[in-house]
């Protein structure tokens, strides 16, 4: 058997007879740039993530880049953040000349420890920047309570987590913008890049689509600098297709999660994944630790099975950030998880022969 990490053709088989006239229309009507098929995606978005605005944008990345834009953080500023995540959310930060301030993880939820964030900030932060890894929100209550009392924006790194939920309420909500990454391996993926930007503040959002044309406003008039960030209307077309699905798939990768957690359950070596009891997931990932992490990645790719390691590397140990001066134990959890931890195929269209065959081999691996 040969299962892989991901399984996109898989998925676009079901989407084909309805991807191609999407396509197809905006081929036939030239409008490439933003138009009305964005709007109506942004719309869509807007709506599902409980929010008052969407912002169309290039890229998760450049979702991240123009909030800290729209919200004048630069230079002497500081953002705290996650060394946990993909490099996106500290190289956002980096780029718009900000300070990413890390702060460790909880080793069960891999999301930033909210207990250790007050001691973080200082006179110069201006932001906090919670990841909600694999799709779990990270807890926002002591978040939104220290931004307040400190006067900060929150800006939520919600890449793998559209649609995922804190008591009923969505990811992108709750903070002064949301986040949202459509790279195609992410729960809703496009066809390419895309990305969006999510807030209950018009005026912000305003902002944010100047911050995506150049910062012009009207046209040809520029009072600040901002980026070309816009989204293509190709990428909606395909987006729109795909969002129908969305809480099927959602549902489909929950139960699929639920099937490896009862086939883990009684067995001492493999770590699964712990959600919230206030948190409902959407499982864009779905991450255990096990004991000699490496050779079972090996083991399993010798068995035709895909997996992958989100991330090897922590943030305060990149090369680019050495500048930061942090040694690799500043940030101990998120160290040890770099390096005990392994994602599994959990994609909605995995059989559950694919599933029990992926088990019974992590399974075989932990108990030689
Ligand atoms: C995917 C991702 C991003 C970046 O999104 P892109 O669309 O690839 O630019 C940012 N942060 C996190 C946590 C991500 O997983």
């Amino acid at each position: 058997m040969n299962v892989p990490l991901l399984d996109l053709k898989a998925q676009y088989a079901t989407l084909k007879k309805d991807m191609l006239p999407a396509i197809e229309a905006v081929l036939d009507s030239q409008y490439f740039i933003g138009g009305p098929v964005v709007q109506e995606l942004e719309e869509k978005i807007a709506e599902y993530s409980q929010t008052k605005a969407a912002v169309g944008v290039s890229s998760g990345t450049d979702a991240l880049l123009a909030s800290l834009m729209s919200l004048n953080i630069g230079p002497g500023d500081e953002v705290i953040t996650t060394p946990y995540t993909f490099f996106a959310t500290a190289g956002s930060i980096w780029r718009v000349g900000a300070k990413p301030v890390f702060v460790d993880i909880e080793p069960d939820t891999y999301n930033i420890d909210t207990t250790k964030i007050a001691a973080a900030i200082t006179k110069k932060t201006k932001a906090i920047m919670p990841v909600h890894l694999y799709g779990q929100m990270a807890d926002m209550d002591p978040i939104l309570a220290l931004a307040k009392q400190h006067n900060l924006h929150v800006i939520e790194d919600a890449a793998q987590a559209i649609g995922s939920a804190q008591n009923g309420r969505k990811a992108g909500s709750f903070g002064t913008v949301g986040c949202f990454s459509f790279f195609p391996s992410k729960n809703l993926g496009g066809l390419g890049d895309g990305g969006m930007v999510v807030t209950r503040d018009e005026a912000l959002a305003e902002r944010l689509r100047e911050c995506r044309n150049h910062g012009s406003h009207p046209k040809y008039y520029h009072k600040w600098v901002g980026a070309n960030f816009r989204l293509d209307a190709i990428q909606a077309a395909g987006l729109l297709v795909k969002f129908k699905h969305l809480e099927a798939w959602h549902a489909a990768r929950r139960a699929n999660a639920a099937k490896y957690d009862a086939l883990f359950a009684d067995v001492a070596e493999i770590t699964t994944p712990v959600v919230r009891e206030y948190n409902q997931t959407i499982y864009n990932q779905y991450v255990i630790r096990v004991p000699n992490r490496d050779a079972c990645i090996a083991f399993l790719k010798e068995n035709n099975i895909g997996c992958e390691i989100y991330y090897p590397v922590a943030m305060h140990v990149q090369e680019c950030f050495a500048p930061l001066g942090h040694k690799p134990d500043d940030f101990p959890e998120a160290e040890k998880a770099s390096r005990e931890t392994l994602a599994l195929p959990i994609y909605p269209e995995l059989t559950g022969e694919q599933l029990n065959y992926v088990a019974e081999k992590v399974i075989e691996f932990v108990k030689a």
